[in-house]
């Protein structure tokens, strides 16, 4: 099958997800330079929460409001920014269901993200669910189809649906973070099988884009409310503060 895989990749050629220029390879060698230079693993950021430490450092390596009030996951690991040069190539494989482009930032977290990662401790890799409705109206789940292609160690075992999620329409609610909160309370759930390899490990979760952090926030409460050791999250693309945005607009 590998040798299969290469010899179509040389006769057919494709188009990088960053820059769309067609060659062999879906993302080319200047644009993984780019992504790799742009790391969040390479800039100080949040250990708990992931967001950049820009203008809030501290000693503990935490922004302020997971000092103020630590979030229920314990870890959170990003590859890059969510308005960076991975944006469009999301937007694709989760709206117009490009599923090639799973295989492309699947590769960039094995290269870029998977080296700086401990994966001694963790057990299980869950992926952040879809309700059935949404999972029927998309026909993937577009974390599990990246988390599916990620190079895990054997002692790690990628559950696919494990957790479920609630349908509802307040879903929509996007822009106010309490109404958020109040609509993503109990939208979540473990099949019952799954339980017991959840009490007493340490999870993975894994998600394709991070925003408020309420929807992980909610997966971990429950997770650690079944009796998860500890909850670290691993996350493709991650928003940071506003005043970072604008600096990579303008450099
Ligand atoms: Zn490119
Ligand atoms: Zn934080």
């Amino acid at each position: 099958m590998h040798f299969l895989r290469t010899l179509f990749q040389h006769l057919l050629p494709t188009a990088c997800i960053v820059c769309t220029r067609h060659q062999t390879e879906m993302l080319c060698h200047a644009c993984f330079a780019f992504l790799e230079s742009q790391s969040l693993f390479h800039y100080p950021c949040c250990i708990c929460c992931g967001v950049d430490l820009d203008d809030c450092s501290t000693e503990e390596n935490q922004c302020k409001a997971c000092l103020l009030h630590a979030p229920a996951f314990d870890r959170t690991h990003c590859l890059d920014r969510y308005d960076g040069v991975l944006q469009d190539a999301m937007h694709q494989l989760k709206y117009q269901r490009r599923l090639a482009i799973a295989d492309a930032l699947a590769f960039g977290w094995n290269r870029l993200a998977l080296p700086h990662l401990n994966t001694s401790e963790a057990a299980v890799l869950l992926p952040v669910p879809l309700s059935i409705q949404k999972l029927n109206q998309r026909g993937f789940n577009q974390s599990w189809e990246i988390a599916r292609r990620i190079r895990l160690p054997p002692s790690i075992e990628p559950l696919a649906n494990a957790l479920g999620r609630h349908h509802s329409d307040a879903n929509q609610v996007e822009n106010n973070r309490l109404d958020r909160q109040t609509a993503l309370r109990h939208a979540f759930y473990i099949h019952p099988e799954a339980l017991p390899k959840i009490h007493n490990k340490s999870i993975i979760v894994f998600d394709d884009v991070m925003t408020t952090g309420s929807t992980l926030q909610e997966i971990a409460t429950l997770l650690k409310d079944n009796g998860a050791r500890s909850v670290v999250n691993w996350v493709v693309l991650r928003t940071l503060r506003p005043q970072t945005q604008i600096d990579l607009r303008n450099p």
